[in-house]
C-alpha cells in the first residue's frame, strides 16, 4: 500500500522493493509483488519496467480487480489496472477485521478531492469527489458497535466535504463554507452534507467514539460545529490544516482563505465548542516562501497553539500547479531550518497550553493498552486517547487489572503534560454519558458523579476493585 503524497514515502517504497527484489533473487523465495494506491497509479509505467521487480500495479480505484490482476500474474506476465473511477467509494464492501481484540476503527466515506491546491498531487492520483450513500456508512457504523468497536475515525481526502447526492438534506445542515473561504472550483448544491451525516452517526450509539479526518477548514459552517458541541460522543477535537499563517502564501497555494479568515474560524470553534482542541497540518518551504512569510507561520504557532501539529518541508510533485507554473526555490537547508523552527514553536505553545490549561483536570482516556514504558521509579503504566486524541500515560492503584480496562473509558488525572501527551492517575471507570454530564462545560473536570460508584454491584470482579477504587477517591 503506497503514498504518493510526498517525495520522503514515495522513497520509502522503492527502498522496500529493493529488499524484496533481494528476497526473490538472493533467497530464492517465491514472491508475488504488488504496489497498490497512489504510488501505483501515479508511476505505473516506472514500476513495471524496473527490473520486472513489479507483478502487480493496482491504482487506488481498482482494488475490486486485485483477484483477477493476481491470477494473472505470473513469471513472464506483469499486469496492472490503475484506471480512476468517478464514482467508486467501495460502499459495499466491509472490511473484514481480523483482530477481535481492536477497539478502535477506521471508515472511509468520501474519496478524492476537487480543490487543486497548488502543492498537492492528491486531485491526480485519486480523481475528484464522491461520497458514499450515508446507509451504507451507518450500517457499518452500527455492525463495527455490534463487534465491539469503541471508537470509530470517519475518513476522507476532504471528509467534512461529503456529499450524498442520492439523499435529501432533510435539515438542510452543513451546506454553507466557513465565513471567509472560497474554492477555486464551482461549487455544486443540494446532497445530504457531512453535519447530518455525524449527527446520525453519532446518534447509533452514545458511547461510540466519534473522530473524523482529514477535514478541509472551508467546509466548517457554524451549525457542523453545533452538531459536534450536542454530541457529547464526537471528540471535541478539530483538524484544520492551516498550510501556512501568511495570506499572500496561502493565495499562491490556492487555499481559499486568508490568515484572519484561519483565525476566526479557530476562534469560532474556541467559542462553540467548549475546550476544543485543535491540529493542524503546515507546510514548510513552499515555492517562492520569503522570511517574512515563513514568520507568519512561525507566529500562527504560537498565537492559535495547536495540541497536535503535522509539520512537512515541501516537497514538488508532478502534475500540480506548483509543478507547471512556479519553482521549488527555497533551498533544502532553508526548508529544513525553517521547518525546524515551526515544529520548536509548536511543541513550546503546545506544551505551555497543556501545563497550564490540563495539569489538575480529569481526562476520559479510551484504554488501548499497557504502555510502552514504566514510570521512572518502574512503576506500571496503561496507555490509552484523551478526547483531544493526546496520548495518556496513567498509573493504576494496587489491585487495578489493567487488563480489565482496555476498551473501556476511565477517568485520569493528568499530573503532568508534554507538548505531545499526558500522564497521571486512574481515578475509575466511566463513561461517555457519565463523564459529561458530569463535566459541563465540556471538557471540564468533571465532579465525582462521573466515576459513579453506583455500577459496582453489577460489575464484574476485577472492576469491582476498580468502581471501589474510584469511590473512595473521589469520595
Ligand atoms: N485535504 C486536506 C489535507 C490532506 S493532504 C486539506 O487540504 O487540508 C495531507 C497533508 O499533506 C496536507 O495537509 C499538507 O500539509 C501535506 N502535503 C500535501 N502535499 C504536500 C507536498 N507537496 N509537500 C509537503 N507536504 C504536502
Ligand atoms: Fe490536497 Fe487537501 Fe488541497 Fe485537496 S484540499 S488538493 S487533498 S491539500
Amino acid at each position: 500500500m503506497t503514498c504518493a503524497i510526498r517525495d520522503g514515502a514515495e522513497q520509502k517504497i522503492w527502498a522496500r522493493l529493493d529488499q524484496l527484489k533481494a528476497m526473490r533473487t538472493k533467497q530464492g523465495l517465491s514472491l508475488k509483488v504488488g504496489v497498490l494506491g497512489c504510488m501505483a497509479e501515479r508511476l505505473r509505467d516506472k514500476l513495471l519496467d524496473q527490473g520486472k521487480l513489479v507483478d502487480v500495479v493496482c491504482g487506488p480505484d481498482a482494488y475490486r480487480s486485485l483477484p483477477y490482476l493476481l491470477a494473472l500474474a505470473d513469471e513472464n506476465h506483469q499486469v496492472a489496472n490503475v484506471m480512476l473511477s468517478a464514482d467508486e467509494t467501495y460502499a459495499d464492501i466491509m472490511p473484514l477485521r481480523l483482530d477481535p481484540s481492536q477497539i478502535s476503527a477506521h471508515l472511509s466515506i468520501m474519496r478524492g478531492c476537487n480543490n487543486m491546491c497548488a502543492f498537492c498531487i492528491v486531485p491526480f492520483t485519486r480523481g475528484t469527489e464522491r461520497s458514499r450513500p450515508i446507509q451504507s456508512i451507518v450500517d457499518e457504523v452500527r455492525k463495527l458497535c455490534e463487534q465491539g468497536i469503541r471508537e470509530v475515525t470517519l475518513l476522507g481526502q476532504n471528509v467534512n466535504s461529503y456529499r450524498d447526492t442520492t439523499a435529501i438534506n432533510a435539515l438542510g445542515l452543513g451546506s454553507d463554507l466557513a465565513p471567509g473561504f472560497s474554492t477555486i472550483y464551482k461549487r455544486k448544491d443540494g446532497g445530504l452534507r457531512f453535519a447530518e451525516l455525524i449527527d446520525r452517526v453519532a446518534a447509533v450509539d452514545p458511547e461510540l467514539r466519534i473522530r473524523f479526518t482529514s477535514p478541509h477548514p472551508k467546509d466548517f459552517p457554524d451549525d457542523l460545529l453545533h452538531v459536534i458541541r450536542a454530541h457529547p460522543n464526537i471528540c471535541n477535537q478539530l483538524h484544520l490544516p492551516a498550510q501556512s499563517g501568511s495570506t499572500t502564501m496561502l493565495q499562491r497555494m490556492r487555499r481559499g482563505y486568508s490568515r484572519d479568515a484561519f483565525l476566526s474560524l479557530v476562534e469560532r470553534a474556541r467559542a462553540l465548542i467548549p475546550n476544543v482542541a485543535l491540529s493542524t497540518d503546515i507546510i514548510a518551504g513552499f515555492c517562492g516562501e520569503t522570511e517574512a512569510e515563513h514568520q507568519d507561520t512561525v507566529s500562527l504557532m504560537r498565537d492559535v497553539a495547536f495540541d497536535q501539529a503535522f509539520m512537512f518541508a515541501y516537497s514538488m510533485r508532478e502534475k500540480t500547479f506548483a509543478h507547471r507554473h512556479m519553482e521549488d526555490n527555497v533551498p533544502a537547508g532553508v526548508k529544513s531550518r525553517r521547518l525546524a523552527e515551526i515544529i520548536a514553536t509548536h511543541y513550546d505553545a503546545a506544551k505551555s497550553k497543556h501545563q497550564r490549561m490540563l495539569v489538575g483536570t480529569w481526562q476520559l482516556v479510551l484504554v488501548d493498552g499497557k504502555a510502552r514504558r514504566n514510570t521512572k521509579d518502574g512503576r506500571e503504566q496503561y496507555a490509552g486517547r484523551a478526547e483531544s486524541n493526546l496520548k495518556v500515560h496513567f498509573t493504576l492503584p494496587d489491585g487495578v487489572m489493567g487488563e480489565s480496562l482496555v476498551g473501556k473509558y476511565v477517568a485520569v488525572e493528568v499530573h503532568t503534560a508534554s507538548g505531545a501527551s499526558l500522564s497521571g492517575e486512574f481515578r475509575g471507570v466511566s463513561s461517555i454519558r457519565e463523564f459529561h454530564a458530569a463535566s459541563e462545560p465540556r471538557g471540564m473536570t468533571p465532579t465525582a458523579s462521573a466515576v459513579a460508584p453506583a455500577p459496582v454491584g453489577a460489575l464484574p470482579t476485577a472492576e469491582r476493585v476498580v468502581g471501589a477504587t474510584a469511590s473512595s477517591a473521589s469520595g
